[in-house]
């Protein structure tokens, strides 16, 4: 059986240690092991758990590698433009896809502000929360107009507006599948330690779980994958993932009713799921906590975001054994804009870590990514920090350590905020091997600290 010596790495503090790995797993831990054929030169670099990003979207990152990217304009000019030049690069009929668009850049779009941006193509733009497309004439004629769901909005008139809510799984239905590359996507994830991803969608079905699947029965998404989902999802015969809580998506615009909401979570019991509740306001967590009274909580039982958290939640959040996993990466992206527009009395609310913590509330660490950077390296700087990308900080009383931080992607996928994964004898070897001492990747989180990772012994990344 084929063996892999890590040579010379320091694990929890104790240096000088060799690991070797056989059949994905770790089998020895001590000084001076005996040779294997293959063999890494740790050269006296920290080895950790790989990392696991408990909150991402897989199919949406990877369909950003061929959209058109406005989160960082800020008028109305560069929007024409940016569109503009993407037009010019494809046919007419063509479809551009447009990422991360917010009302701050040129208010809010309506149809005919859509066509003219792109008069030629069928357009849709996406806001950055993710929520909701914004579809120009064309693209709303070539997706036709039989059986539209009531996600699409219409006028008093009964007119098409040309905003779609939470349409994601119909426009799927309606779209010539586009290829994903999720190879890049799984190359740069590994390239941050991370071996192992839960994926967030609620519109993962069937056809999107085959898709991940396939992408790592082949090697291309390495990593570890759960999957959550709003409906029902079957493991495949290999178990190549894992199935995730039930998630269920609010919006403060039209939020579900206590019944509908309890009975989702009577649904996800029957199925023997978790539920994941997506949080972002204060209203959708007050109706969450009103659900998990009413219906009762369960382990595995979480709330994604935790955007706005009142004081007076945290309390009720323990009580209910209910996770937070939250995204601290959006204070350093989004901080400056949440200082201007949220009231002073609301801030302290906004992505708490340290009160949540304190109060013994698991709290797990993830990137929302792509509505946040992927990179996990930046959120623990921001955890550690609040520091906005202006300079500001947000909610200072709610930084934790950059220690703590990485240790809130180490737990396991199903147990996030739960105890860290540890480097040991009988563990998977999904690790990250980093090119220095933990305390130097820590003291200026940078994925540059990533020196290899292995999932099941593999070796998926290795520092050019
Ligand atoms: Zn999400």
């Amino acid at each position: 059986m084929s063996a892999l010596t890590i040579r010379d790495v320091v694990i929890g503090g104790r240096d000088g240690l060799d690991v070797r790995i056989e059949a994905g797993r770790i089998v020895a831990l001590g000084r001076r092991l005996a040779a294997t054929s293959d063999e890494i030169d740790g050269a006296g670099g920290a080895l950790i758990p790989g990392l696991a990003d408990h909150h991402i979207h897989l199919p949406a990152l990877a369909a950003e590698a061929s959209s058109v990217r406005l989160a960082d304009l800020s008028s109305a000019g560069q929007l024409r433009q940016r569109i503009a030049d993407a037009a010019a690069a494809f046919p007419p009929g063509a479809w551009l896809r447009a990422t991360g668009y917010h009302e701050r850049i040129a208010g809010e779009l309506a149809l005919a502000d859509l066509d003219t941006l792109a008069p030629r193509h069928p357009l849709r733009v996406q806001h950055q929360s993710g929520a909701l497309w914004m579809l120009n004439s064309l693209a709303l004629a070539a997706l036709g107009e039989a059986d539209l769901p009531s996600a699409m909005e219409r006028d008093r008139a009964g007119r098409l507006t040309g905003r779609l809510f939470r349409g994601d799984a119909w426009l799927r239905t309606r779209l010539a599948p586009q290829p994903l590359d999720l190879a890049a996507i799984g190359r740069r994830l590994a390239s941050f330690g991370i071996t192992a991803v839960t994926d967030a969608s609620a519109s993962n079905d069937a056809d999107s779980a085959a898709i991940l699947a396939a992408a790592h029965r082949d090697g291309a998404l390495p990593q570890r994958l759960t999957l959550m989902s709003a409906g029902r999802l079957e493991t495949p015969d290999d178990r190549v993932f894992t199935i995730g809580p039930v998630k269920v998506l609010l919006d403060d615009a039209a939020l579900i009713d206590l019944d509908d909401f309890t009975s989702r979570i009577d649904r996800a019991r029957s199925w023997r799921r978790a539920v994941a509740v997506h949080c972002v306001t204060a209203a959708e967590l007050a109706l969450t906590l009103a659900a998990f009274d009413a219906a009762g909580a369960s382990p595995g039982d979480r709330i994604e975001h935790g955007g706005v958290i009142p004081a007076e939640a945290i309390g009720r959040l323990k009580a209910l054994g209910l996770a937070v996993v939250t995204q601290p990466a959006f204070i350093a992206e989004r901080g400056d804009r949440y200082l201007a527009e949220v009231e002073a009395a609301e801030q302290p609310d906004l992505y708490r870590c340290a009160s949540l913590v304190g109060a013994g509330v698991p709290v797990a660490l993830s990137s929302d990514a792509p509505y946040g950077s992927p990179d996990p390296w930046t959120a623990i700087a921001a955890a550690s920090t609040r520091r906005t990308a202006a300079g500001a900080t947000l909610g200072l009383g709610e930084r934790i350590d950059a220690a703590d931080a990485l240790a809130r992607y180490l737990g396991a996928a199903l147990d996030p905020g739960g105890s860290p994964r540890r480097v040991e004898v009988g563990a998977p070897a999904d690790l990250c091997l980093l090119a220095g001492p933990l305390r130097e990747a820590l003291a200026a989180p940078s994925s540059d600290c990533v020196r290899a990772t292995l999932i099941a012994g593999d070796v998926v990344f290795r520092a050019a």
